[in-house]
């Protein structure tokens, strides 16, 4: 695996750890596994407390799941509706 970063700010978490952030958690955190839709997080910074993190904004958490969709359905050569048959929804 590549060096570790952050997703949104590409700091190398030397001073605020990294988190593993699941693009779609709750039922779908085993397939985000299975289809790699996770992603490294600043844990304060970007992932849960800092006003802008992923847990904070919902914009913030809409734009990584676009970009989780986009990415299985690259991945994985699925329509839109593929996508919403394994993910409950499409966020395009
Ligand atoms: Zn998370
Ligand atoms: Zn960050």
């Amino acid at each position: 695996m590549d060096e570790r970063r952050c997703f949104l700010c590409g700091r190398n978490g030397a001073e605020d750890p990294l988190d593993l952030h699941h693009i779609f958690g709750g039922a779908y955190r085993k397939k985000s596994e299975k289809y790699g839709l996770v992603v490294y997080l600043c844990h304060r910074r970007c992932h849960i407390f800092a006003p802008s993190a992923v847990h904070q904004s919902t914009g913030q958490m809409q734009r990584l799941k676009r970009y989780g969709q986009l990415k299985a359905m690259e991945d994985q050569r699925w329509t839109e509706e593929d996508f919403r048959r394994e993910f409950g929804k499409s966020y395009l």
